[in-house]
């Protein structure tokens, strides 16, 4: 017996694909483009990281004359036994960004690789600036920047503020390595309380 042929319009076929379509549009949408949206789109994020937390290297910001940068870390960390293989890339360097002295924002491990950086909350982002901000440690600043510089300053806050746009974290979300281990770190001078205070007015506004 011969098939007729099937009488519905081509169209019909494609509607659940169209629906599909327009709902993560709206999903990407909502989880993406609009910060002020609601929080439930975090679980969205597959490799969402905990939140932040801020480090220094607690060093000098120059070895031999050349400003210490995220290549040297890496290849201190090479030793420390905190390798990561990540997207088919060994990365030994802790923090997922370096700060270095003159501002300028280095890459460390990628943000979906876990951190090498808090005991036990190495699920949280780690950013490190280059210096010692202890005044016990460097009371004299021998080890130099002895505090962050400005440039670190306005770049940590241009980054922060993208990272926390990215991942919908507030500054409750921010922490300093000593908010959970016993260390110092990012030392006395890291002006934490003025940082929080710049991140919460809008972007523009005076950086510390
Ligand atoms: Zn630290």
């Amino acid at each position: 017996m011969r098939r007729t042929p099937n009488p519905r319009r081509p169209l019909d076929s494609l509607w659940p694909a169209l629906l599909l379509l327009a709902a993560l549009a709206a999903v990407g949408w909502a989880g993406v483009g609009n910060r002020y949206g609601p929080h439930w789109h975090r679980w969205l994020f597959r490799h969402r990281p905990a939140g932040i937390i801020l480090h220094h290297t607690a060093s000098d910001g120059r070895r031999n004359g050349t400003p210490l940068d995220a290549a040297m870390v890496d290849a201190d960390h090479a030793g420390k036994g905190w390798g990561i293989e990540y997207q088919g890339r060994t990365y030994h360097i802790a923090y997922h960004y370096l700060i270095r002295a003159d501002g300028k924002v280095e890459p460390g491990r990628p943000e979906g690789a876990p951190g090498a950086h808090t005991l036990g909350r190495n699920d949280y982002l780690g950013i490190c600036l280059v210096g010692n901000f202890s005044s016990a440690a460097n009371r004299s600043g021998q080890m130099q920047p002895a505090y962050p510089t400005q440039a670190q300053m306005e770049h940590l806050t241009t980054l922060l503020r993208k990272l926390m746009h990215k991942y919908d974290f507030t500054v409750e979300d921010l922490h300093r390595h000593r908010d959970f281990a016993q260390t110092s770190c990012p030392g006395d001078r890291f002006p934490f309380r003025q940082l929080v205070e710049t991140l919460r007015e809008p972007a523009g506004g005076p950086t510390p």
